[in-house]
């Protein structure tokens, strides 16, 4: 399972410390661990540190919870490294969808034999 559409719901697994001019970290960046909704996709637009390693360009994803946050250098919003979050399997989460899927499938029918 990837990240691969809008409103799909992802799980932070980064932390990200953005500093501000301040040398603040900035609030409202992405938690580890709290569970968000992509909101887009966008390549992230600087060279980033992902790990230790230096990547010049990133996939990046727009979050639909975090709108507020503007990059330092570009003033654009920020777009995230899509490597920091992981897909969340609504399927499996969600046990109240799947009792109600197993209630709309219709009981097999017992055919004759011909
Ligand atoms: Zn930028």
């Amino acid at each position: 399972m990837a990240i691969d559409r809008v409103g799909q719901k992802v799980r932070c697994v980064m932390s990200f410390g953005i500093e501000t001019s301040t040398g603040e970290t900035a609030a409202g960046c992405p938690t580890e661990g709290t569970v968000y909704t992509v909101g887009g996709f966008e390549a992230v637009h600087h060279p980033v540190a992902i790990d230790g390693v230096t990547h010049l360009s990133a996939p990046g994803i727009h979050l639909g919870e975090i709108r507020g946050i503007c990059c330092l250098k570009c003033a654009r919003p920020m777009s995230w490294p899509i490597v920091g979050f992981a897909p969340v399997d609504e399927r499996e989460t969600d046990i109240s969808e799947i009792v109600r899927k197993a209630l709309d499938v219709p009981a097999p029918k017992v055919l004759d034999p011909v």
